[in-house]
């Protein structure tokens, strides 16, 4: 089985994911991740973002793998695990400029799709339920108020000790949402059959009752 979350950045997709993945024993396939470890590459490597040219020259030259430790995804770029890195505001916006390239889509949605292949999976992203995973049974579009999705992104940043600017965060979260629905390829947009859920107002709890509740739905 499959369940599509996507939605702007910071709408709690990731912390909904892995709730509902442990609850229902999924696998949770954080695909934002992937775009991130791509952008990290770059930078640590010299390599302007905004030079399609030089990142599809140097895209196939990156390795990436994707492990589970206790239920936890974990990033490798070759065999550094990144996963703690690519949590950078810096990173996301880079992620959000490679994520534009048809080159860049291509290599990861051959790693995604392959992923749901092998085992139950709760994917999200923002192309999932409408490129990655069209088949999926279950397609939640999670979204939130811009300032809640700022003031909830600056909470997890503080939390893993990285400095936050309320103001910011949320210019840049509005940003990456302009650049990710604008476009060419797989821009960030509801599936016509995706569930539209606003948590401005929902406890995490009752986000994950809400769509564990919809999923059981399909299964019967
Ligand atoms: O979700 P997260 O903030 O980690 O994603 C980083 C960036 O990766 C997004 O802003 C978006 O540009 C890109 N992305 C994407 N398609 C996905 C997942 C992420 O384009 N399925």
């Amino acid at each position: 089985m499959k369940i599509a979350i996507d939605g702007p950045a910071g709408a709690g997709k990731s912390t909904i994911a892995k709730l509902v993945a442990e609850k229902l024993s999924f696998v949770y396939v954080d695909t934002g991740a992937m775009f991130r470890t791509m952008a990290y590459y770059f930078l640590s490597n010299g390599i302007d973002t905004s030079d399609e040219e030089a990142v599809n020259a140097s895209c196939d030259d990156i390795e990436i793998r994707i492990a589970y430790e206790e239920g936890e995804q974990h990033i490798f770029l070759k065999d550094k695990d990144v996963s703690a890195e690519i949590r950078q505001e810096e990173i996301g916006k880079n992620a959000s400029v490679v994520a534009k390239y048809g080159k860049i889509r291509t290599r990861l949605l051959n790693l995604q799709r392959k992923m749901a292949e092998s085992s139950d999976v709760i994917m999200d992203g923002r192309d999932i339920g409408t490129v990655v995973l069209p088949d999926a049974e279950v397609k939640i579009f999670l979204t939130a108020a811009a300032h809640a999705r700022a003031e909830r992104r600056c909470r997890d940043l503080q939390e893993k000790g990285i400095a936050c600017d309320l103001k910011e965060i949320e210019q840049d979260i509005l940003a990456r949402d302009e650049e990710d629905m604008n476009r060419e390829i797989a821009p960030l947009k509801q599936a016509d059959d995706a569930i539209y859920l606003d948590t401005s107002d929902m406890t995490i709890p009752e986000v994950v009752a809400k769509i564990i509740e919809i999923t059981e739905g399909k299964r019967v």
